[in-house]
């Protein structure tokens, strides 16, 4: 199982302490709404919607939404629900194609443009020369 993170937002808990106003929708326990339940705008830091999930390039991985955000829009309750950060997996994974354009790639870098072999190591780009062509240029300036 995941590690259960933290949920709270330190400057409402401060703004509930010091005035006794509990905002509405800053619900971090989820006793009054049932769910872990943050205002808009005040959500933790550790949290996302999937909107901004995608955002960064990132997804839910299947993971539960673990909180909620809750807005009023036209007299209507909104609900929007927030997932792990750090529980988020890259949204894309190399596909074969691009793993081998990839490799071409750098295959490309090892290959002497004078004598066309491929080297084990990356050739010099600035003499695009390997270091049997052009032993000088690997050396170091020596
Ligand atoms: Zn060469």
């Amino acid at each position: 199982m995941t590690a259960p993170i933290a949920l709270h937002f330190p400057v409402l808990d401060e703004l509930a302490e010091r005035t006794g106003i509990a905002v509405e929708f800053y619900d971090p326990t989820g006793a009054r709404y049932g769910f872990p339940t943050f205002p808009y705008h005040y959500a933790p830091d550790n949290l996302a919607t999937r909107r901004q999930l995608r955002a960064a390039g990132l997804r839910p991985d299947g993971h539960d939404p673990v909180a909620q955000i809750l807005w009023r829009h036209r007299a209507q309750r909104r609900v929007a629900y927030l997932y792990r950060r750090d529980l988020a997996k890259p949204k894309w994974s190399a596909s074969p194609g691009q793993l081998a354009a990839v490799a071409k790639a750098l295959e490309a870098r090892r290959t002497c443009r004078h004598c066309g072999i491929t080297r084990p190591y990356y050739i010099p780009r600035s003499t695009g020369a390997c270091l049997v062509c052009e032993p000088a240029a690997g050396g170091g300036g020596r």
